[in-house]
């Protein structure tokens, strides 16, 4: 039985999880000899990670997320009953609920993930900048002002200059965000990201940014313990996007050199010691990039106050174990290097491979996934949260696993990332492994020129067209019987006014977890 008494030492770690990450996780705490507890919704009893535990337990019958992955009760019994000293939360699920977060603890066990407070902070964007204009960091041009009217926004604005992009201040995962090019189209938008944002986080609250041509993504992995160190463990750059989503992930980034380097990884580390950072984080910037050059001035975008889904190009790079690092700050070590120490080594790609079917606009594909083909080659590591046989279901985000290569240079990395892209094998299900196999063919990304509209602006070379109206409600309706859903709500609205489909069908589907 615990009692309130928060443990130093970690010999047992429930992970709050389930497919890629948990594995993951759980390969760590056996290299250290730490005992594991998984957790698992009944479709998910035969999966690899709840197989691989020491101890697995059930999440009831429900099927819904909120019944299963996301039920905060039923996990806090679970670790009580497993008498763990920890609770390790992934990405996605409950990784950035503060509730969760403040529960773990005050029930007794180790929360492996920053303070409460700074998961509050970031997770709220709009008090993410003025962090970061506190701490030094250049934000967005943008207005992030209290009064929400909807004449104030229009007229800030007009200020900023258009194109703008309304975001949710609750924002994630692409949710409530909004181009708005022309201010005839302003409050249309407005009241589209207002109530998307509404619907997500319960939180319509928004903010405008000028919306950059060119950018390019470009994010810095941070890592603070508990006795006040912070260092940064380099870049990495993810402008390969899809709906604002990424899909492929590389370090070190082309865009920068060793100055630009030095200048955001330094403010990434003057944001995580402003806020009192610890643990694993990663601090999100946008390039205002030349589409000539290249490169251009950076700026923050946002926080997130847990491990990345794109953590092992990182771990590549540096030769260290991300999880290793947080389970040992968790525990109250100091962090075990200098900054001095950390290099960057050579190049890494990853790319994420889904369950969907890029020639139908990367509808979810969903049914059993038969053999997973492959054979170990040198510097790939695939991170896979399913086994030959088992069912891919509609009810989680569509990542089946992620490939990850490392090489000398980025040339001999994307080398080997298509040759094992070409190894890779998926039966049973449509993915998009043919579709980042074409990414990796196209002349600008061999040559760097990745800004995050590369997927839209090389189109014709991807040769996927996207999907017809027609297409995407054809597959919506399938979805709906074989899922057994009602189709009420959006989805079933949008499918019968033919508008956008596509982007209906993820939001709806996704149910508030993406991985990001
Ligand atoms: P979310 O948390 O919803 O994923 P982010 O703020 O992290 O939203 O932005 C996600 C992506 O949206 C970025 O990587 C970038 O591609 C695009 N984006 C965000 N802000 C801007 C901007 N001001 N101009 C252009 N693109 C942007």
């Amino acid at each position: 039985m615990k009692h309130n008494s928060v443990p130093t030492e970690i010999h047992s770690i429930l992970i709050a999880n389930r497919g890629e990450i948990a594995v993951r996780v759980m390969t760590t705490c056996r290299s250290m000899g730490i005992r594991t507890v998984a957790i698992a919704s009944r479709n998910d009893e035969r999966s690899p990670h709840a197989l691989l535990a020491d101890a697995l337990y059930i999440l009831g019958e429900g099927t819904q997320i909120s019944e299963t992955y996301l039920n905060q009760d039923a996990i806090i019994d679970i670790a009580r009953k497993a008498k763990v000293d920890a609770i390790h939360p992934g990405y996605g699920f409950l990784s950035e609920n503060r509730i969760f977060a403040e529960r773990v603890r005050a029930e007794g066990f180790i929360f492996i993930g920053p303070p409460a407070d700074c998961i509050e902070s970031m997770g709220d964007k709009i008090a993410a900048r003025r962090a970061a204009i506190s701490a030094g960091v250049p934000i967005v041009p943008g207005y992030d002002d209290e009064n929400q009217d909807v004449d104030v926004l229009k007229k800030e604005a007009a200020r900023i200059g258009y194109p703008v992009l309304i975001k949710a201040s609750a924002g994630g995962g692409g949710k409530g965000m909004r181009v708005v090019n022309d201010a005839k189209d302003f409050d249309q938008s407005l009241a589209q990201a207002r109530g998307e944002a509404e619907n997500a986080f319960g939180d319509s609250r928004v903010f405008l940014e000028k919306y950059l041509t060119h950018p390019r993504h470009i994010e810095v992995q941070v890592f603070s313990d508990t006795h006040g160190n912070h260092l940064h463990l380099f870049e990495r750059e993810c402008s390969i996007q899809r709906r604002h989503q990424k899909i492929v992930e590389e370090t070190p980034s082309v865009a920068l050199d060793d100055e630009s380097r030095a200048w955001v990884t330094s403010r990434a580390v003057a944001l995580a010691e402003a806020i009192g950072y610890e643990g694993a984080g990663t601090i999100e910037f946008i390039m205002d990039a030349d589409p000539d050059s290249g490169k251009g001035d950076l700026y923050f975008l946002e926080m997130n106050t847990r491990l990345q889904v794109e953590h092992p190009v990182t771990e590549c790079v540096t030769g260290l174990d991300l999880v290793r690092l947080q389970i040992l700050v968790a525990q109250g070590f100091p962090i075990p290097f200098t900054q001095e120490e950390v290099k960057q080594n050579g190049h890494a790609i990853e790319c994420r491979i889904y369950a969907e079917d890029p020639l139908r606009g990367h509808l979810p594909s969903t049914g059993i996934l038969q053999a997973i083909g492959g054979v170990p080659m040198r510097n790939v590591r695939l991170d896979c949260g399913f086994a030959d046989g088992q069912e891919v279901t509609a009810y989680y985000d569509p990542m089946i696993a992620k490939l990850i290569v490392w090489g000398p240079t980025r040339d001999e990395a994307i080398e080997t990332m298509q040759r094992a892209l070409r190894t890779y094998t998926f039966a049973g299900l449509k993915t998009n492994v043919r579709y980042l196999e074409r990414i990796l063919d196209v002349a600008a990304f061999r040559e760097g020129k990745t800004f995050t509209n590369f997927l839209v602006s090389h189109e014709r070379d991807l040769g996927m067209p996207p999907a017809s109206d027609d297409d995407v409600a054809l597959a919506i309706g399938a979805y709906l019987l074989c899922s057994g859903q009602s189709g009420s709500g959006s989805l079933h609205r949008a499918a019968s006014s033919g508008k956008d489909l596509s982007t209906v069908w993820e939001s709806s589907l996704l149910n508030g977890f993406r991985s990001a």
